[in-house]
């Protein structure tokens, strides 16, 4: 199965920009079946029970979560409301929640693991500052990122995890690595998971490319980098640039199982 997962951040201002980009995106796909492609929009909370009436093959998904059920935690979401409101998936510990609200290894842990717990999948966010680019700590960082998320988790619970490497500077700036560096990671990753559990586990966890996503750099940053779908920001705002991914994907896959 390939991904397209689409970050609508906090963007459309009111619930009828929210029913008209709904409304679009049935419109776009039709009624169009995939077999090999699934999609997940994160929408701003607010929005969340209207995207949960999405069509096949598509799902809605949070961009964020605390890690208590319930109480005096002002401004927070539970994983269990999530649940609650038909909400299968959740971004964890995005570029922007680790840079702008201080979220660290710690408490993207946490997250993780509280979004299993109540049955949510964790899209987990990992990457590297330019600043780490510059002095070739990637490897590093990416390497403890990962082993903080599945420090904790069973072989059951680590096979549910999405992971998303998102460069941090490649994110709102139109510059990507190239395949081969994507590549790379996707061998590190699988590397990591590797000596943490064993290879066809590690083969099993699904990992995505985020970062300055296009529909062109489909080819690039998925099936030329091994990677399992793509991660979208402002494109995503687009509902018929997400249709044309899925269908980018789709065809690829079709095209693909008859060789
Ligand atoms: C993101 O913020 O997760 C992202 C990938 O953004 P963009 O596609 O706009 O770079």
């Amino acid at each position: 199965m390939m991904y397209v997962v689409g970050n609508l951040k906090m963007n459309m201002l009111s619930r009828e920009e929210a029913l008209q980009y709904i409304a679009v995106l049935k419109r776009e796909i039709k009624d169009r079946r995939y077999t090999a492609v699934k999609s997940i929009l994160c929408p701003p909370f607010l929005y969340l029970s209207d995207f949960v009436h999405l069509p096949a093959s598509v799902e809605s998904g949070a961009q964020n979560v605390f890690w208590e059920k319930s109480g005096a935690y002002t401004g927070e979401i539970s994983p269990t409301m999530l649940k609650n409101a038909g909400v299968t998936s959740v971004i964890i510990g995005h570029s922007e929640r680790r840079g702008i609200h201080g979220e660290t290894n710690e408490v993207v842990k946490k997250k993780t693991l509280a979004a299993l717990k109540h049955l949510l999948v964790p899209i987990v966010c990992i990457g590297e500052t330019a600043e780490e680019r510059r002095t070739e700590e990637t490897a590093r960082v990416l390497e403890q990122q990962v082993r903080s998320i599945f420090a904790d988790l069973s072989r059951m619970q680590a096979e549910k995890v999405i992971i998303a490497y998102e460069p941090r500077w490649a994110i709102g700036t139109d510059t990507l690595p190239t395949s081969g560096e994507i590549l790379q990671v996707r061998v590190l990753l699988r590397k990591i998971l590797t000596e943490q559990y064993d290879a066809q586990l590690a083969e099993r966890i699904i990992i995505l490319y985020g970062g300055s996503v296009k529909s062109s750099f489909l080819p690039a940053v998925t099936w030329e980098a091994g990677m399992d779908g793509v991660l979208v920001g402002r494109e995503s705002l687009f509902p018929y640039e997400i249709v044309k991914m899925m269908n980018i994907l789709e065809e690829h896959a079709t095209v693909e199982s008859k060789d």
